[in-house]
C-alpha cells in the first residue's frame, strides 16, 4: 500500500490500514520535511501562543509510525504514477511499487490573481513553514493587510489582532464567510472582529499591488461580481476617485449592505492602503497535478465514487483533494476542506482499499475559532430551501436549514467557547438520521433537541 501525502488524511489512512489488519508493507510519502502535524492550529495558537511555541501538534507520537510498521518517506514529492507498472515515481527518480495507491495530496493556498503580485511579499498560510514566517511578522503595531474574509483570513486576522497588530481585512464579497456560513452567524463573527479593532471591509476587490519604501501598497477597485440571488451592484461613481457602490435588489429597491460591515473606504482615507505584511486567504485549490498527469478523472478535485475510488480501481483519493458524491444530499458531488472530513475519509478509504464496500456518508462538520468565539457547522447550509432559527435563552441562535421536503440538512451556530458544541452534535445526529422535525418545535428553545432525536428514525 502506498499513500501519497502525509497530511491529516494520508497519515490517518496509513495507520488505519495497519489497524484494519493489512500485514503487508505501507509506505507514506510526504513532500513536507516535518513529522505529520495538525494543520488547524496553524491559524490559531501557533500564531498567538507564547514565544517559541510555534510547533503544531504532531499527528502521532514520535516513533508511532515506525512501530506500526509504516515507512514514512519525508521531504519527497511523488511526481508521477506509472499505472501500467503500478509504481509511484518520486522526484529523485525512485520508484515505489504499489498494489493499491492512495492520493491524499490535500490542497494549496489559492494564489492571488492581481497585477503586481510578481513583485513578491504576499504571504499565504497553509503549512507549518508558512506559519513560522507569518508569526515572525505579527509584531505589535505591525500593519497587517488580510485579503479574504473566509475562515483562514478571519482566523488570521483574529490572531494578528490578539498580538497587537493593526489589522485590515479586505473582502470582495458583500459579507464575510459568504461561501458556507448563514448571514446572521457571519454578522455575529464580523461584529466580534470590529469590537477587537479589526477594520473589516467587504465588497472591495484588490486590483493592484506595489512595493514602496518597504511597504506593500494595495489599490482597491470595483468589487468583483459576486453571484447571489437578486442582488447586483450599481456602477462605479465616475466623479469620485473612490470606489462607490451600493447593493440593491433586482426590483430596484435599495437594501442595506451587511449591517455593521464597512463596505467602502472612509472618504478621509487616501488610497492605496499601505501594509507591512499582506496575507492572502483567498481559498484553497485541490492538489490534482499528480492525478491529472496520471490521467485520472478530475471534477473539482480528484473524482471519486462513494467508496473513494478514482477512475482507476487500484487508485483511491481522499481528503481535501477529492470530490465525492454524498448520499445525504441526493448524491450531490462535494469537496470538503475540513479537518474532520480528512480524518473520517482517511479511515474510510483505508477500509475501501482493503475491499470494504461501505459507502462514505458521514455528515460534513466544520469548526472555526476566532477570538473567544467558536463557530460550528454541521451539514451543508447551501443545500437548504428554508431556514428555522432557534433563539436559545443564553443568546446563542442556531440556524437550521431544511430541504423542500422538510428534512434537516444543516445547522450552524456561533458562541463563546464550547457553547454550541452539544446542540450542533445533536443536529448532526438528526441530519444523519434524515429527520424531518416539526419546524415550530425546532424553533422552540424550550424543547431540547434530544427530544427531537428520540422522535427521529434510527
Ligand atoms: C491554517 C489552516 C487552518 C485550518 N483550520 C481548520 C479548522 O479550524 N477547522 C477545520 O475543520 N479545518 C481546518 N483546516 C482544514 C484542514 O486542516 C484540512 O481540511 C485538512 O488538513 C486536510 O487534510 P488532507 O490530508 O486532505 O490535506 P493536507 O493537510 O493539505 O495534506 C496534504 C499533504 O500532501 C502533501 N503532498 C501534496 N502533493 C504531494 C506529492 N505529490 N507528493 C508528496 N506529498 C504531497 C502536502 O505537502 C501535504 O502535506 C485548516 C487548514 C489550514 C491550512
Amino acid at each position: 500500500m502506498v499513500v501519497v501525502g502525509a497530511g491529516e488524511c494520508g497519515t490517518r489512512a496509513a495507520v488505519e490500514l495497519r489497524e484494519a489488519g493489512w500485514t503487508g508493507s505501507i509506505t507514506l510519502v510526504g513532500a513536507e520535511h516535518s513529522p505529520p502535524y495538525e494543520r488547524p492550529p496553524l491559524s490559531k495558537y501557533v500564531l498567538t501562543g507564547s514565544e517559541g511555541n510555534v510547533e503544531p501538534p504532531a499527528l502521532y507520537e514520535d516513533g508511532a509510525l515506525r512501530d506500526a510498521g509504516i515507512e514514512y518517506v519525508a521531504g519527497a514529492t511523488v511526481t508521477g504514477v506509472d499505472r501500467d507498472a503500478h509504481e509511484a515515481v518520486l522526484a529523485d527518480g525512485r520508484r515505489i511499487p504499489y498494489e493499491r495507491l492512495l492520493l491524499a495530496t490535500g490542497a494549496s493556498a489559492r494564489r492571488l490573481p492581481v497585477a503586481g503580485i510578481e513583485a513578491g511579499g504576499v504571504c499565504y498560510l497553509r503549512s507549518r513553514a508558512d506559519a513560522i514566517v507569518l508569526r515572525d511578522r505579527l509584531r505589535p503595531g505591525a500593519r497587517i493587510g488580510v485579503i479574504g474574509a473566509g475562515f483562514i483570513g478571519l482566523e488570521l486576522a483574529a490572531a494578528a489582532a490578539a498580538r497587537g497588530c493593526d489589522v485590515t481585512v479586505i473582502e470582495a464579497a458583500p459579507r464575510p464567510m459568504s461561501r458556507a456560513v448563514p448571514t446572521d452567524i457571519a454578522t455575529a463573527v464580523a461584529d466580534r472582529h470590529r469590537q477587537a479593532g479589526v477594520d473589516l471591509r467587504c465588497g472591495l476587490a484588490v486590483e493592484r499591488l506595489t512595493r514602496r519604501d518597504g511597504a506593500l501598497l494595495l489599490e482597491l477597485g470595483a468589487p468583483l461580481e459576486v453571484p447571489g440571488p437578486a442582488v447586483h451592484r450599481l456602477p462605479r461613481n465616475r466623479d469620485s476617485s473612490l470606489p462607490h457602490f451600493r447593493l440593491r435588489s433586482s426590483g430596484g429597491t435599495s437594501i442595506a449592505a451587511e449591517p455593521h460591515i464597512e463596505t467602502a473606504p472612509r472618504p478621509s482615507e487616501a488610497l492605496p492602503l499601505a501594509f507591512d505584511t499582506v496575507v492572502a486567504g483567498v481559498g484553497a485549490v485541490p492538489e490534482t497535478t499528480l492525478a491529472e498527469k496520471a490521467g485520472l478523472a478530475i471534477d473539482n478535485g480528484i473524482r471519486v465514487d462513494d467508496r473513494l475510488t478514482t477512475s482507476d480501481p487500484d487508485i483511491f483519493a481522499a481528503g481535501d483533494c477529492c470530490s465525492f458524491p454524498h448520499p445525504l444530499y441526493g448524491g450531490r458531488r462535494i469537496r470538503l476542506e475540513a479537518w474532520r472530513n480528512a480524518q473520517d475519509q482517511g479511515r474510510a478509504v483505508a477500509r475501501s482499499m482493503l475491499g470494504d464496500e461501505q459507502p462514505f456518508a458521514v455528515v460534513p462538520w466544520f469548526w472555526s475559532d476566532q477570538f473567544d468565539l467558536t463557530l460550528q457547522i454541521a451539514g451543508l447550509p447551501d443545500a437548504a430551501a428554508q431556514e428555522v432559527v432557534r433563539d436559545r435563552r443564553d443568546g446563542v441562535a442556531i440556524q437550521f436549514g431544511l430541504g423542500d421536503d422538510g428534512r434537516l440538512l444543516s445547522a450552524a451556530a456561533v458562541g463563546a467557547g464550547n457553547a454550541v458544541a452539544k446542540d450542533i452534535r445533536l443536529a448532526e445526529m438528526l441530519i444523519a438520521r434524515r429527520a424531518v422535525p416539526d419546524p415550530a418545535t425546532l424553533a422552540d428553545p424550550a424543547v431540547p433537541l434530544k427530544t427531537l432525536l428520540r422522535q427521529a428514525p434510527s
